[in-house]
């Protein structure tokens, strides 16, 4: 008789998960009364470079409110809020002067946007492999892809997990190059005691609605550098510059202006953030106990330096192995039958999306075939470069979400159940 609810049997959960996002009557409240004040958007040009030091005036704008809010939370000095995580780190790499002609080091391993950002500002994504017990960029392996050509790395702290910030920054300075930290899955997240975010030279986060934190959409950029947040307080703002005529535009920016309703929700989502995040840490850590002699499902290791962990992601690396060449796809469908909702994540390494392979990116082949850059790239010529990315996308990765982790340790066990029955009867899904 089967006993896996896939091919009939029982499942282990029928009764729902927590969902996502959290909300009640503070988030109705914030967006009435934005309504009712008919201000709808950053009305004034009050930079939040200013208001980040001038706390009384926060209540011009949402908006302003919540960049110097989400920057104190972060221990950066300035936060620069806009419509999505993919814009700021466009708006970030564009601050920081990069341009034709210019690498910037990303992790195989990511979201598209780390990778299209840079594409964006018209300078070239070179990718490098993650470390295989974490997933995040592999600092042993940051040396050999930096050139002259290099302006950046971009670390993305995958999963909520910080990087190993310490190798990065180090490379970084001795190298004279900036570190752009991609934290969108790292809100609330730590390296060493200290938050994620502003470690480098500036860092963006996204609010899209899987996210740690949302507003359906948005997203902010921190730094301690004044220079860089007031370069990017003008991109978001056309190339506006704070004290010049409204209609007169310095550099080449783009509208990527947050809204009020975006703002006012998102100040009391990051309410909830410390209290969510240390829940998801607890039963992060707990899951990992009740699994932590299956065969074939490690856990990515958690390193004790990143002091506090989002777990946007909960990943399991499974061993096809250890299961007789049963494909990862299978154990997924039949989990998920069990009552845990389970993914296998990215479906490729960044560089092996159809973008890359047919280099369709701007006209006349730039940025990679283009005279600023004197060089190109064959991103098809990547495949097999990075092993560990590839088996994570091919054969291993198994993503819980964030939401699963906000229950009680009874889910947990839940899930730990699932994982322990599909893995007993795994000869059922042959
Ligand atoms: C979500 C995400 C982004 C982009 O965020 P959007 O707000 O969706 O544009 C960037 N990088 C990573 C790693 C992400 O997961």
């Amino acid at each position: 008789m089967a006993e896996l609810a896939i091919s009939g049997g029982r499942p282990v959960r029928t009764t729902p998960w927590p969902e996502w996002p959290v909300h009640d009557e503070r988030e109705v409240e914030a967006i009435t009364e934005v309504t009712r004040s008919g201000k709808w958007w950053r009305f004034a040009y009050a930079s939040g470079v200013e208001l980040n030091e001038d706390l009384s005036a926060k209540d011009l704008s949402k908006v302003v409110e919540f960049g110097m809010e989400f920057a104190r939370h972060h221990d950066a000095r300035y936060g620069i809020a806009m419509t999505n995580g993919t814009g700021t780190l466009e708006v970030a790499l564009r601050a920081l002067g990069i341009g034709p002609g210019d690498e910037v080091i990303v992790p195989a391993y990511t979201y598209v946007a780390s990778a299209t950002a840079v594409l964006q500002v018209n300078a070239v994504p070179i990718f490098v492999d993650v470390e295989g017990d974490t997933y995040n960029l592999d600092p042993a392996l940051l040396e050999a892809a930096i050139t002259d050509r290099t302006r950046a790395i971009m670390p993305v702290h995958f999963g909520g997990q910080s990087c190993d910030m310490d190798a990065i920054l180090d490379i970084a300075r001795r190298h004279g190059i900036a570190v752009v930290e991609d934290a969108a899955h790292g809100h609330g997240s730590e390296w060493r005691g200290r938050k994620v975010g502003a470690l480098g030279d500036i860092g963006s986060f996204s609010f899209q609605a899987s996210k740690n934190m949302t507003a359906g959409e948005g997203g902010i950029v921190l730094t301690n550098n004044r220079d860089l947040a007031e370069k990017c307080d003008s991109l978001l703002w056309a190339g506006r510059q704070k004290g010049r005529p409204w209609y007169e535009f310095h550099q080449l920016g783009w509208n990527y202006r947050m809204t009020e309703f975006q703002a006012a929700i998102l100040l009391v989502q990051l309410e909830r953030l410390a209290e969510q995040n240390a829940r998801r840490m607890d039963n992060a850590r707990y899951l990992a106990k009740l699994i932590a002699d299956l065969p074939g499902l490690a856990p990515l290791r958690w390193d004790e330096r990143a002091t506090k962990h989002s777990f946007y992601l909960y990943v399991l690396r499974f061993d096809p192995a250890a299961f007789g060449g049963v494909p990862r796809s299978r154990f997924v469908d039949a989990l998920i039958a069990e009552g845990v909702p389970a993914f296998t994540g990215y479906t490729f390494p960044v560089y092996a999306n159809p973008m890359f392979l047919d280099h369709d990116f701007h006209g006349k082949g730039c940025p990679i075939n283009c005279h600023h850059y004197g060089h190109t790239v064959d991103y098809a010529a990547y495949a097999h470069t990075c092993p560990v990315t590839e088996r994570a996308c091919y054969e291993e990765s198994i993503w819980l979400e964030h939401r699963l982790f906000l229950g009680d340790h009874r889910d947990m066990e839940n899930i730990a159940e699932a994982l322990a029955k599909v893995s007993a009867h795994v000869a059922e899904l042959a």
